[in-house]
This record gives structure tokens, C-alpha cells and sequence, in this order.
């Protein structure tokens, strides 16, 4: 049996319809930016992380340095966050030319460790970038309370965690403001480049507004230097389609991750957790084995996808090299970086699939224990 890691093909084909008479809707209509389509996601989108905004970008990436460049975070200045992410919320950061210093990770949830956030503090500092990672909500009450003594913002990275919720409210509606990646691959995904901010700030969403779109509110006055990072009527068409069916799909997830936890919690080495203040959506299913690579090599040949998120942490990788750090300064990434794979995770998933994984993994460590 084959089972990807992700599968795109089984997604597409169940809303194929509905999808191309939206595409067909717009086309006809050619009104390819700005329209209609996006007002109604970041109508939709806002209302469903339970803020008052939503900015409609080109990309996730796109949506962290726009929220960065919104509350006037830029050179000279610094901002806390992790090292275990997709490069993406660090590259954010140097985009706007702050510089990112990193706090390690509980080892339970990878989740960023509100307790070291004091010693990162200089009074450099301006912001505190959170990731929920893999799709479960950081501790975020802790770290509110640590950014407001400290008068710092509060910028979430929820690219993995659409719908996640922290003590009952949706991520994004924490910080400042919320940030999500909207990529093909997410829980919520366009079929092309997209993401979004949310925010409950009235003149930070009008900020927003302004930068993504050459920082102009009014056609040619150019009131700051902005980009063109406007979400396009088109990506906003096929969000539009998807967004009813994401509760649905991340409780297929979860019901999914549980027949994997409760088969594999006695046979890896850690299986997902999830604290009692937060909810999981598991964009990323991922366990910890010490033979991690042997087990990824069994699993190929058997047909299963799997990968790393993520193999190197961003303080050691080549493009943080002139910041200076160095091996052994983020303790917890570091280790857990070697242990992590992910396995197959989509709403599609079948019973039998998730047997199949789960049998090829019983069979791997097995035989590792009888060597
Ligand atoms: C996917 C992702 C991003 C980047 O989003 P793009 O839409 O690919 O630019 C940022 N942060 C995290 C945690 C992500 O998973």
C-alpha cells in the first residue's frame, strides 16, 4: 500500500466541483485582486478565530514580516522566539531587520518555554513570536503576561494551527496579532501561495492593509514604503470553498491522531501530548524514536511517507550564521531534533491506512528489540 505523507489528490478530488465554479466565477467576473472573494474570507476567517480583522496576504512569510513591519518592529530591534520552525518565522524577522534570539522548548510539547523568556529579555527586545507548533496552541496566558509587564507585542505564528484553540479561544486572537501560512499543505490551504493576519486592533489592521497593498490606502499616495503582497481573488475563491469544511476536517485529524497515540503510546519513544488548557489540530503528526532514521528507512519500504519538522533548528542553520550561535545553546531542540519524525496525516486518511502505518511501525520496532 502507498501512503503518502500528505495527500493532495484525495483532497482536491472531493470539492473538485464546487472549486472550479468558484475559479469559473471569478474568471468570469475579472476581478482578480481586492474583490469580493477576499472580503468575504477575511469576513469569514476573523469571525472564525473570534477577532475583529482579518488582512489577507500573498503567504505566511508575507503575514509575519507585515505584522512585524505593523508595529514598527525594524533594525536595531529584537524578538524572541524559537528555534524549532520552519524558517519562515525567523526569516520574517531579518526581513525587517530585527534580529531573532531564541528560547529553547518544553520537551513534552515542543512548545516555546515561557519560563526562559526573562533571560532573553534585553532592552533591546520589542516582540515575543510564539509558534503553535504542529498544531497545538502555545501557553499563551503566560506569555501575554510576560509581554504586557514588559510592554512587548505579542505576534502569533499559527501557520500549523488553524482552528486550535487555547483555553476554549482560537489561536491568532491572543497577540497582537495572529499570523497564519495558508499554503496547499496547511490545514487550511489555497492551491497556490496565501496567508492572513488577524488582529483585534482596529489601526494595525488598517496598517496591514496599507503595507500589503505598496502602502497605499488611497490608489497612487504611497503613505509608507510597502510591498505587493495582496491575497488574490482567486487563492481567496478556493479558501472561500474550503474554510466550512476545516472544523470537520480537523476533527478527522484528531480522531486520527488518537487511534495512533493510543496504538503507538507504549511502542515509540513519545507519542503527541496535549495539555489540558489547549487544543491540538495536528497539521503535523509527530512521534520520537531514537532509531529515528532506520525507522523512516523501514517505513519507505513499506510504502509510507513520513519527514522531518524540522531536521536542523534555525540557530544552527547556515543563514543564521553571522548572528554567532552555536550547538548547545537551545538544549532541548537540539535533542529532540534528532528523535522527531512525522507520520502520514491528512483528514482522508483511512481506517486501513492508519492500521497499515501503525502495524509497520509495531513491525520495526520489533524487530530492533529481538536484535
Ligand atoms: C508554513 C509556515 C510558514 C510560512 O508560510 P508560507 O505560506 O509558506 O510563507 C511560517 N511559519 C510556520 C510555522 C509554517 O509552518
Amino acid at each position: 500500500m502507498k501512503i503518502p505523507l500528505v495527500d493532495l489528490q484525495a483532497h482536491y478530488s472531493v470539492l473538485k466541483p464546487e472549486i472550479m465554479a468558484a475559479l469559473e466565477e471569478v474568471l468570469d467576473g475579472m476581478q482578480l485582486f481586492l474583490g469580493p472573494q477576499v472580503k468575504a474570507f477575511e469576513h469569514n476567517f476573523a469571525a472564525y478565530c473570534q477577532c475583529q480583522y482579518a488582512v489577507g496576504v500573498s503567504s505566511g512569510t508575507d503575514a509575519l514580516a507585515i505584522a512585524l513591519r505593523a508595529c514598527d518592529i525594524g533594525p536595531g530591534d529584537e524578538v524572541i522566539t524559537v528555534a524549532n520552525t520552519f524558517i519562515a518565522t525567523v526569516e520574517a524577522i531579518a526581513l525587517v531587520g530585527a534580529k531573532p534570539v531564541f528560547v529553547d522548548v518544553e520537551p513534552e510539547t515542543y512548545l516555546l518555554d515561557w519560563r526562559q523568556l526573562e533571560q532573553a529579555c534585553s532592552p533591546h527586545t520589542r516582540a515575543v513570536l510564539p509558534v503553535h507548533l504542529y498544531g497545538h496552541a502555545a501557553e499563551m496566558q503566560p506569555i501575554m503576561d510576560f509581554a504586557r509587564a514588559h510592554g512587548l507585542r505579542v505576534i502569533e505564528d499559527a501557520s500549523q494551527a488553524h482552528g486550535a484553540t487555547y483555553q476554549g479561544r482560537r489561536v491568532g486572537s491572543f497577540g497582537d496579532i495572529g499570523c497564519f501560512s495558508l499554503y496547499y499543505s496547511k490545514n487550511l490551504g489555497a492551491f497556490g501561495e496565501a496567508g492572513v493576519c488577524t488582529t483585534n486592533d482596529e489601526a494595525l489592521a488598517e496598517k496591514m492593509r496599507m503595507i500589503r497593498d505598496h502602502g497605499a490606502r488611497i490608489r497612487y499616495r504611497h503613505e509608507v514604503m510597502g510591498v505587493n503582497a495582496r491575497l488574490d481573488e482567486m487563492q481567496a475563491a478556493v479558501l472561500n470553498v474550503k474554510m466550512p469544511h476545516l472544523d470537520q476536517w480537523n476533527m478527522a485529524r484528531q480522531t486520527h491522531a488518537q487511534a495512533y497515540t493510543e496504538q503507538l503510546k507504549d511502542v515509540v519513544e513519545a507519542v503527541p501530548i496535549v495539555r489540558p488548557w489547549g487544543t491540538h489540530v495536528y497539521c503535523y503528526y509527530v512521534i520520537q524514536a531514537t532509531e529515528r532514521d532506520a525507522l523512516r528507512a523501514t517505513l519507505q519500504q513499506e510504502g509510507i511517507g513520513t519527514n522531518i519538522h524540522y531536521p536542523t533548528p534555525i540557530h544552527l542553520q547556515p543563514a543564521c550564521a553571522s548572528y554567532g550561535y552555536t550547538a548547545g545553546l537551545l538544549p532541548v531542540t537540539e535533542f529532540v531534533s534528532q528523535r522527531i519524525v512525522s507520520l502520514p496525516m491528512y483528514p482522508e486518511l483511512t481506517e486501513e491506512q492508519i492500521y497499515y502505518v501503525i502495524s509497520a511501525v509495531k513491525k520495526h520496532s520489533l524487530c530492533k528489540r529481538m536484535q
